[in-house]
């Protein structure tokens, strides 16, 4: 018999975001990687309805070991690049000018998509190999830090800032966003990608649902909180989609997982493949509709005069 999972944080806890009182929402283990055995809970906050953990795990980095998220030398899928391209094309038009600051860009799929559209890129980025390839095979200026806040402040105003599912694994996620507005000049663009709470498959899968991604993801935003905040901060909203190339294959991923009994042990099989893709065609007419998709991609700008 082994030991009753630990579990983090205590019992009732205040948002770790903004303080208020939360509600619990579910107990869940690290199901997509199995690294350690260790059970979290999530919360839901009463006021600003993100849902959360109370705590940052003091043995997070143990959560992010092993990692495959590939290399900057990797051959490039031509469906995985026309991925990036689409989310390039939902901020491109509105920018500025042809600075953008990355947050998180890890082997730089979208990087060399947006150097290639005249993008000069300064990349963000905590893992020290990351940096060093970046720097080297695309001659990106590239800057190790794991504290965003503290990092945006010593750079130039960029024209662009994105960052592609980084906000979920954030410790103080609202620093980091008004660190963002700082550094964008007039008329700048912010654009976001994030799993979606209010979707179909967290409403039907709960802990079983891929894109929750315990630990590593700290914290997990409805749309409408992440833009009455930035709205606050002095952004207009500009578009949001569920439904890009990249929010379609998060969706069939995410039936994937949830059909795959234990997805850190056993690969796929023709079974739960096929099975993805029929439950994939099936949620579509729900899935489809606007922000009940998997992820979301929201684009915002910062007015050219500040009211
Ligand atoms: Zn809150």
């Amino acid at each position: 018999v082994s030991p009753p999972p630990r579990s983090t944080g205590p019992a009732a806890a205040p948002c770790r975001l903004c303080g208020a009182e939360t509600e619990h929402a579910l107990f869940v283990t690290d199901r997509n990687r199995g690294l350690g055995s260790d059970r979290f809970e999530y919360r839901l906050c009463r006021s600003c309805g993100v849902t959360s953990m109370p705590s940052v795990p003091e043995n997070l980095a143990d959560y992010y070991a092993s990692d495959g998220y590939g290399s900057v030398g990797d051959v490039e899928v031509p469906r995985l690049v026309e991925g990036e391209r689409q989310k390039l094309e939902l901020l491109a038009s509105h920018a500025p000018g042809r600075t953008m600051i990355e947050i998180g860009p890890g082997p730089g799929m979208f990087t060399r998509v947006a150097q290639r559209s005249g993008f000069e890129v300064t990349a963000i980025e905590m893992d020290d190999r990351y940096c060093r390839e970046l720097q080297a095979r695309l001659g990106v200026r590239a800057i190790q830090s794991d504290a965003p806040a503290r990092t945006l402040p010593e750079l130039e105003s960029s024209a662009t800032i994105v960052m592609w599912h980084v906000i979920e694994h954030l410790a103080e996620p609202w620093e980091v966003l008004r660190a963002c507005v700082s550094r964008l000049e007039p008329g700048g663009v912010l654009a976001l990608s994030t799993p979606n709470p209010q979707s179909l498959q967290f409403r039907m899968l709960r802990r079983h649902w891929a894109h929750l991604d315990a630990p590593r993801h700290l914290q997990l935003f409805p749309h409408s909180t992440l833009r009455s905040g930035l709205e606050r901060l002095g952004l207009r909203h500009l578009r949001t989609t569920t439904t890009d190339q990249v929010g379609l294959d998060c969706n069939r991923l995410g039936w994937e997982f949830a059909l795959r009994v234990n997805p850190s042990r056993h690969r796929s099989n023709f079974l739960t493949m096929k099975g993805s893709w029929w439950l994939m065609k099936a949620a579509a007419p729900v899935e489809h509709r606007r922000l009940a998709g998997s992820t979301y991609t929201t684009v915002f700008q910062l007015p050219l005069a500040r009211s």
